[in-house]
């Protein structure tokens, strides 16, 4: 039995299940995080036929603060007013375990999600558009071919297909199997929740750059509870429970910090070329997080999107997916560079320049009109002189979101 969209909004999701398919596909996606989501979403809105594989569909909870940044929301083409528990202007920055300058733009520059249910909501969509789900225990082989791909799955069972878009996240399994001695270069985060019932006051968005090493501690405030936790650039910098339950001592006055998980996350993204006709890669499998801040689910949402729209360009219109993924990912890549360099940069002299350049009024007036823009990164640093000019972003997304406004409050 394949899943229809209602059911998977309708069940729970340990009802939900999957049944066998056999036969040849057109596009096959593994991963169904945001990336495979939407390149399903986007390919098979474009009538094509997609099945998703995923080891965990619907009953998982990805590891993520889901922090969703004005760009970001603006890129999604449904509605999401119903799953974004809260939404910032306001963002408090500090230096280790200090509070520092607090920054205020006239709109919106985050709404924050719980993932399992972000998630849900992208699958839902990209099931709707007519989409297949299919629950894999195990994904053992890969072969190219010049005219198809054969995935060998669970105990031997081969699938066929025209094309693949791998989006299995940042331990991709696909890549391992693609690229079987590629150096994957990746950051880690650690992250927890904070029921709000144990705190006194209502915090807001808040980061904390150089604690720990390389990164920085966030609070991100969500409707029942908070989000804490640690992020470094390096996966070398060890990150640990501990750390992060005094990150929450220090920022919120309790270290009652519950369920509390790592994740790497996938980086390496500028250099990346799509080498293969018929293998794409999307999201953090592809290396597609940003590593100043770890943010990933901009470029997952983007790069997924124009991987689906490759594979569906190459089975309509014969314009082969490579080229047209190549030339549609360069403005990605170009952004990641810049992330590279300036997260170097910014966290190898953090004390000495980095976080005085952020606490110069000039500049981080820039930064936050281009984050309340949607601008990305490359866009803010190579318009930062027109930076005075912007005006808040006005989709239809962030207009939805206006109302739900939580700043919050620092502590007695
Ligand atoms: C702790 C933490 C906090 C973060 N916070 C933020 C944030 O606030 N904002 C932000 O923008 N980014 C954040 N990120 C980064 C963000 O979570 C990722 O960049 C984003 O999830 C990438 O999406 P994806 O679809 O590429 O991969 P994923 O979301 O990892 O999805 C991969 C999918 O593939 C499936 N899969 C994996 N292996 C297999 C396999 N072998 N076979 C079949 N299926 C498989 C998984 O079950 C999953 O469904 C955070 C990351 C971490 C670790």
């Amino acid at each position: 039995m394949w899943l229809s969209w209602e059911s998977v909004r309708l069940l729970k999701p340990e009802k939900v299940k999957q049944d066998l398919v056999s036969g040849k596909h057109e596009l096959i996606i593994v991963g169904a995080g945001p990336a495979g989501a939407m390149a399903a979403y986007w390919a098979a809105s474009r009538g094509v036929d997609v099945t998703i594989l995923d080891r965990a569909p619907v009953k998982r909870a990805k590891p993520c603060a889901g922090g969703l940044s004005t760009k970001a929301l603006a890129l999604l083409p449904f509605s999401v007013a119903d799953i974004v528990e809260r939404s910032t202007s306001h963002i408090i920055v500090g230096l280790g375990n200090n509070t520092g300058v607090a920054l205020t733009a006239e709109g919106i520059i985050c709404g924050f999600v719980v993932r399992e249910d972000f998630d849900r909501h992208l699958l839902n969509h990209a099931l709707k558009a007519g989409a297949r789900l299919r629950r894999i225990e195990e994904l053992r082989g890969l072969t190219l071919d010049p005219e198809q791909v054969q995935l060998e799955i669970n105990g031997g069972e081969v699938l066929s297909t025209q094309y693949v878009i791998a989006a299995d996240g940042a331990n991709s399994r696909m890549r391992r199997l693609a690229v079987p001695h590629g150096a994957f270069s990746r950051g880690f985060a650690l992250e927890g929740t904070i029921s709000r019932s144990k705190l006194s006051f209502a915090p807001g968005m808040e980061l904390n750059f150089g604690c720990p090493r390389l990164g920085y501690g966030w609070v991100f405030p969500k409707a029942d509870h908070v989000n804490v936790g640690l992020y470094t650039s390096q996966e070398t910098v060890r990150l640990s429970k501990d750390m992060l339950r005094d990150f929450a001592s220090s920022k919120l006055g309790t270290d009652q910090v519950e369920s509390i998980v790592g994740f790497p996350l996938g980086f390496g993204g500028a250099s990346y070329r799509q080498t293969e006709e018929r293998l794409l890669f999307a999201g953090d499998a592809a290396g597609m997080v940003e590593p100043l801040l770890g943010e990933g689910i901009y470029n997952a949402i983007r790069s997924g999107e124009l991987a689906g729209l490759a594979v569906a360009n190459a089975l309509r219109q014969q314009r082969p997916a490579r080229e047209s993924y190549n030339a549609s990912m360069r403005p990605l890549r170009r952004d990641l560079r810049r992330g590279e360099w300036v997260s170097k940069l910014f966290y190898r002299y953090l004390e000495e320049i980095g976080f005085k350049v952020l606490q110069n009024r000039v500049i981080s007036a820039g930064l936050i009109r281009g984050y309340a823009a949607g601008r990305t990164f490359h866009q803010i640093i190579d318009r930062f002189a027109l930076m005075p000019w912007q005006k808040p972003l006005q989709s239809d997304r962030i207009k939805e979101l206006d109302s739900r406004d939580d700043s919050g409050c620092l502590p007695d």
